[in-house]
């Protein structure tokens, strides 16, 4: 028997809909490129979505299933591209500007990217891939008249402002099948080639109303969410739905990440809510500390993931800060948000520190991800909080092949994808990253876990970072390395890291050597780059005990 409710497609434009109906005054406050505070409402975004989608479907001929590329900050026209392009059935691709130039004109030519919408601060970073990147018909750049680059070697260059002013703000969106891709983002390709994830206006619905739930980031219209993680990291972990959905207001940060300046607009805009990578929290924190006088008077609570979040932040936050820490795990193929570290109920008898070893974990899923963890062969393995094994997932918001059809062994025949994790998960559904996949070391068939030793390193005095990597053995088929980065001015020697590491440790995952580097190589994401890590000591012998 078929249900008697509405069909209701999820398509991206209701969301901004019902901001401008319900939430028409709650504001968008976007720190710009051309340097000014710019602020307007929900109800702006909605009338200049609707202007700039008709404008370039009249002037670009814009259509439904053309794949339009952004390289931009988090702002207000970034916010109406995204809208306006989904809502006319386009694809909006996010361009992470910090790729390496082969890597950014691979996925644009690879997504096939038709016009590309630029922030005036990447002028150069376009000019300089431009000629390999001959399918694209021209860049429009996202500023007004006054502020246009005086010279450019880009061809066919657009001014946003003239062309959003040709748009019709009663522009009325089509009718789109919900699951029409509407975004897509490439995974920074640690290994191989990167790889296109293609979102439907399904995915990030379903995923924003997730991410909005209680037990998740419990977002709703008495917040102000300042997203610091930018649009094209992994959708700003799905911030640009989420907070319209709830009728949030949002603070867009624009280029300056730096301490001062976050803290300048968590301060003067009373930012309840805010989002991003440990590396920036780091810069914050240091600014912090070096003006004690300063509080986070608004600051409620701030999500940190991407990477795993230190100890002495987590209590640096929620001691000296009175700011509740959400640890978060998720992944560009997931929307990306697929686990959290909020407090379950039934866990509020929990001892202090029994608490805080689970709160440092990578929470548990969320509604709409399925979520377990399996051995080499892919039979499952138990929730004990102690075996580790690859963690797999599935759901709604979840991948369910790359563009193109590439790297489809990451995803088996009963729709589950293999992260490329690895996990434990304990009795109460949290789970904890132990390492990647690939990363993970090896040694007489049992598994080391790289970021165990990595964050055990870096408790040591004068570690300014540590990287652990598995160096192949004779007889163990790997055994770990550890390569260290010191403070500047610490002396720091391999007995005193390894006597640090004792105890504190399994004695057989004591690594085989100590080495020291001026710097370890970083992905575009941030993260550290094994792969090339690997490769810089491929010739380094470990010491014959
Ligand atoms: P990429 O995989 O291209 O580096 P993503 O942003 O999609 O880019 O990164 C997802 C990966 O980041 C995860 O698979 C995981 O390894 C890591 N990651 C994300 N959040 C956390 C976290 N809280 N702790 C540890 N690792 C994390």
């Amino acid at each position: 028997m078929q249900g008697l409710m509405q069909d209701w497609p999820l398509l991206v434009h209701t969301i901004l809909d019902h901001a401008r109906d319900w939430h028409g005054d709650r504001e968008i406050v976007s720190r710009t490129v051309e340097g000014p505070i710019h602020r307007y409402t929900y109800r702006d975004l909605d009338r200049r979505a609707r202007q700039i989608a008709s404008a370039s479907a009249r002037r670009l001929g814009l259509t439904e299933g053309d794949v339009v590329a952004t390289m931009a900050w988090n702002g207000y026209r970034h916010m109406e591209i995204w809208y306006g392009l989904m809502g006319l059935g386009a694809v909006v691709h996010t361009l992470n500007p910090r790729l390496f130039a082969d890597q950014l004109d691979y996925i644009v030519n690879h997504a096939e990217d038709q016009w590309i919408f630029l922030d005036t601060t990447f002028v150069p970073v376009l000019e300089a891939v431009r000629e390999r990147i001959p399918r694209v018909k021209g860049f429009i750049v996202m500023t007004d008249k006054a502020h246009m680059p005086a010279e450019t070697s880009l061809p066919n260059v657009i001014c946003y402002e003239d062309l959003i002013a040709e748009g019709d703000s009663g522009f009325a969106w089509p009718k789109l099948d919900e699951n029409t891709a509407c975004g897509m983002c490439y995974t920074s390709g640690t290994t191989g080639n990167p790889k296109g994830v293609v979102y439907t206006h399904r995915s990030n619905v379903l995923h924003a109303m997730a991410t909005c739930a209680a037990d998740a980031l419990a977002l709703s219209s008495r917040d102000t969410i300042m997203p610091v993680v930018p649009m094209f990291h992994a959708n700003a972990w799905s911030t640009a739905f989420s907070a319209p959905m709830a009728g949030a207001n949002m603070v867009m940060p624009g280029a300056q990440m730096d301490g001062a300046s976050i803290y300048e607009l968590l301060d003067r805009e009373h930012v309840t809510l805010t989002a991003a990578v440990p590396t920036v929290w780091l810069m914050l924190l240091q600014y912090l500390g070096q003006n004690k006088d300063l509080k986070l008077n608004a600051l409620e609570r701030v999500v940190i993931g991407g990477a795993a979040c230190p100890e002495a932040m987590m209590k640096a936050f929620e001691k000296d800060y009175d700011t509740t820490v959400i640890h978060a795990w998720g992944m560009t193929e997931m929307s990306p948000l697929g686990s959290l570290g909020t407090r379950k109920g039934g866990l509020e008898d929990m001892a202090p520190d029994a608490w805080w070893q689970t709160k440092l974990k990578q929470g548990r899923p969320a509604f709409t991800v399925e979520m377990k963890i399996a051995d080499d062969e892919g039979t499952d393995l138990p929730n004990d909080g102690k075996t580790f094994g690859r963690l797999k997932v599935r759901g709604p918001a979840i991948a369910h092949s790359y563009f193109k059809g590439e790297g489809a062994e990451a995803f088996d025949a009963e729709g589950w994808f293999d992260t490329g994790d690895v996990a434990t998960i304990d009795e109460n559904g949290y789970m904890q990253i132990t390492d990647r996949s690939k990363d993970v070391i090896k040694s007489g068939g049992e598994w080391i876990s790289s970021i165990d030793l990595e964050n055990v390193a870096v408790g040591c005095p004068g570690v300014a970072e540590a990287a652990a990597i598995g160096m192949p053995h004779p007889k163990w088929d790997e055994r770990p390395m550890l390569v260290i980065v010191k403070e500047g001015g610490a002396d720091v020697s391999k007995d005193q890291i390894l006597a640090h590491l004792d105890g504190k440790i399994a004695k057989w995952w004591t690594p085989d050597d100590v080495v020291f580097t001026d710097s370890i190589p970083h992905t575009a994401t941030g993260k550290i780059s094994k792969l090339e890590l690997r490769q810089q000591f491929k010739d380094h012998k470990l010491p014959t005990i």
